[in-house]
C-alpha cells in the first residue's frame, strides 16, 4: 500500500466524507468498513424491495458546504420532504411542533391550567436561580414542571433508559438549542421556524432533504464516487487492532468474518470506530487512566421492527412520537411519507417501530418473531393499526446507536482527548467516534475537518457542535474543484 495513503475506519458518513474531502484535495484513502454495507446509522435497508432508515434520517445542515457536498454526490435524486410528525400521548395525538389550540383541545382545560400555572411559576423563580446541571432541570427552567412531564420526560427516559435527572444537560442544549416555550407558541402563529436572532430552530424544522431511495443512497453514491478515482472501501474489514510507536499510528489491523488478518499502514488515520473501542484498541495499550475513561462511556442501542401493512394510507405523519407510557414503542416512522419509492407495492405501507434499548435487555437477545409479536401488539394497542393488516415483518439491530451523555461523561472525554492529542498521525472524526450526539452534517464537518488538517489546516475537530453553534461552521470554505487546498480561516 502506498504510504502517502489515509487510512479510514468506518463507511459512514464522517469516513466516507473525510475521503471524499481527501479525494477532491488530490490525496489518496482506503476505507475499511467491518459492514458489508456503506452508511453506517445513515444507512438504508433493502426487506424484499421495502427501504428503510434506521429511524428516518432528515437531511438538514447549517452550514452550506454540507449542503453542496450533499447536492454534489447526489445530483438529481434529492427530494424535499414537509415535514409532519406529531406526539401521541393519553390516546390524543399532539402537533410537534406544538400548536397552542391543538395542544389546549389536547390537554383539556384543567391541563392547560395546570401547564400555564407551572410555567409561569418557573418563569418566576428561574429569573432569580436558575439550574441546568442536567437534562431535568434545563428543560423544567425553560418550559415549566407540567409540560417537561408531559412532553419531554417519558420519551426521553424510553430514549435514553436513564432519569433525566441522570442525563447531562449537554444533550438538552445541543437538541433542544435557542428554542423555549415562547418561541414555539410565536412560531406556532407565525411559522417561521425561526427565533428572536433569525437563527434557524433545528428541532423544529418543517421542511428537509432526502433522498429519493433513504439515506443509504447518499453514501452508496460517494463510495462509488470514490472507488471511481481508486480510493476504495473495503468491506467486512473489522479493525481490531492499532499499533502505534513515538505518538505515531504505524498500523491498524483487521479482521474479516472469516477470521483472517490484515494489516494496512499508511502516512495518516482517521478513525470514526466508536471512541472506546478505538481505545482499547490502540497497542501498546494508553495509560490506565486512559483506558478507564474509555470503559465508562456508554452507548445506548437501538432495534427496530419493520412491518409491512396492507393499507394505502396508515396515517399522515413522516414519524410519531409514542410518549404513552404503557407501551415500549419509543418512535414509528412512516417511510412511504419520506419518498413513495421507499415501498414496493403503492398499496402497502412500511412502519419502523423503534424500540431504544440496552444489549443487555431481554429483548434484545429476544428471536425476531417474537419483537415482531411484539411490535404489532403495540402498535394494535395505540389504535395505529389491526394485526391482520400486518403482511410481513423484520428486525434490525443496532448496537452504539447513541453516545450516552451521562454526567460524567466529559470527564471521561477530556482525558481521553488529550491523551489523543499527543498522536501526530491519528484523528477520530464522528459520532461515536467522538462521543457527541452528531446527526450527518456535524459527523460530515469533522470529517472534512479531518481531511484538511492533513492538507496542513489546524481545525480543532472536538470544538465540533460543543459550544451552542460551532462559530465557524457557517463559513466554512469550499475547496476549488482543481484539488488544491485553500488557505483555511484559523481559530482558536
Ligand atoms: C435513530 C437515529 C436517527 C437519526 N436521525 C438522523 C437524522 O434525521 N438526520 C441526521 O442527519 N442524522 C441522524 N442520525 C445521526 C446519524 O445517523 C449519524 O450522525 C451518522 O450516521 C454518524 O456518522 P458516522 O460516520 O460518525 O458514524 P456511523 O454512522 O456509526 O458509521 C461508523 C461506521 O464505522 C464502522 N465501524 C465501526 N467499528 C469499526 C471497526 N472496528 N472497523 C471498521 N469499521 C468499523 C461501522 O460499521 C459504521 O459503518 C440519527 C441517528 C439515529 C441512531
Amino acid at each position: 500500500m502506498n504510504m502517502n495513503t489515509t487510512i479510514v475506519i468506518g463507511a459512514g458518513p464522517a469516513g466516507l466524507t473525510a475521503a471524499y474531502e481527501l479525494q477532491k484535495l488530490g490525496s489518496k484513502s482506503v476505507i475499511l468498513e467491518a459492514d458489508h454495507q456503506v452508511g453506517g446509522i445513515s444507512k438504508t435497508v433493502n426487506f424484499k424491495g421495502n427501504r428503510f432508515d434506521i429511524g428516518g434520517h432528515r437531511f438538514f445542515s447549517k452550514v452550506p458546504y454540507i449542503n453542496q457536498v450533499w447536492d454534489e454526490i447526489l445530483e438529481e435524486d434529492f427530494l424535499v420532504c414537509e415535514r409532519l410528525s406529531r406526539i401521541l400521548y393519553k390516546e390524543h395525538f399532539f402537533d410537534y411542533p406544538l400548536k397552542p389550540l391543538n395542544a389546549l383541545a389536547g390537554l383539556g382545560v384543567q391541563e392547560s391550567i395546570h401547564v400555564i400555572f407551572s410555567y409561569v411559576a418557573v418563569k418566576f423563580s428561574s429569573q432569580r436561580k436558575r439550574r441546568d446541571t442536567n437534562f431535568e432541570e434545563w428543560v423544567i427552567s425553560r418550559f415549566g414542571y407540567k409540560l417537561y412531564e408531559i412532553f419531554f420526560k417519558t420519551y426521553t427516559e424510553k430514549v435514553w433508559g436513564i432519569p433525566c435527572s441522570s442525563i447531562s444537560s449537554d444533550w438538552a442544549s445541543q437538541r433542544i438549542k435557542n428554542f423555549s416555550l415562547k418561541e414555539a407558541i410565536i412560531n406556532a402563529f407565525s411559522n417561521t421556524g425561526k427565533n428572536k436572532n433569525g437563527e434557524v430552530i433545528t428541532t423544529i424544522i418543517e421542511q428537509f432533504k432526502y433522498p429519493r431511495l433513504g439515506p443509504g443512497m447518499m453514501w452508496e453514491h460517494c463510495q462509488r464516487a470514490l472507488a471511481k478515482q481508486n480510493n476504495p472501501t473495503l468491506m467486512g474489514e473489522r479493525v481490531t487492532t492499532i499499533n502505534h510507536r513515538n505518538n505515531k499510528v504505524l498500523d491498524v489491523v483487521c479482521r474479516n468474518e472469516a477470521g483472517e488478518e490484515t494489516t494496512y499502514s499508511g502516512e495518516h488515520f482517521i478513525s470514526s470506530m466508536p471512541l472506546r473501542e478505538m481505545i482499547l484498541a490502540l497497542r501498546p495499550l494508553p495509560p490506565n487512566n486512559v483506558v478507564e475513561a474509555a470503559r465508562k462511556l456508554h452507548y445506548r442501542d437501538y432495534l427496530t421492527v419493520v412491518l409491512t401493512v396492507n393499507r394505502e394510507e396508515v396515517f399522515p405523519d413522516n414519524w410519531i412520537y409514542i410518549h404513552t407510557p404503557k407501551v415500549k414503542l419509543g418512535r414509528i416512522q412512516n417511510y412511504k411519507n419520506w419518498s413513495r419509492e421507499m415501498v414496493s407495492n403503492p398499496k402497502n405501507t412500511t412502519l419502523g417501530l423503534e424500540y431504544f434499548l440496552w444489549e443487555k435487555d431481554e429483548e434484545w437477545e429476544w428471536a425476531d418473531d417474537r419483537l415482531i409479536e411484539m411490535g404489532i401488539r403495540e402498535c394494535t394497542e395505540i389504535g395505529l393499526i389491526r394485526p391482520d393488516e400486518v403482511v410481513e415483518g423484520t428486525v434490525v439491530r443496532v448496537k452504539k446507536a447513541y453516545p450516552v451523555y451521562d454526567l460524567n461523561y466529559t470527564t471521561y472525554l477530556k482525558t481521553i482527548e488529550s491523551y489523543l492529542e499527543g498522536f501526530e498521525n491519528l484523528q477520530t472524526v464522528g459520532r461515536n467516534g467522538l462521543h457527541r450526539y452528531n446527526n450527518q452534517d456535524h459527523s460530515m464537518l469533522t470529517g472534512i475537518y479531518a481531511a484538511r488538517n492533513i492538507l496542513g489546516a489546524n481545525h480543532h475537530i472536538w470544538s465540533v457542535n460543543t459550544e451552542k453553534d460551532y462559530h465557524e461552521e457557517g463559513k466554512l470554505e469550499q475547496t476549488p474543484s482543481g484539488g488544491r487546498l485553500v488557505p483555511i480561516p484559523k481559530f482558536n
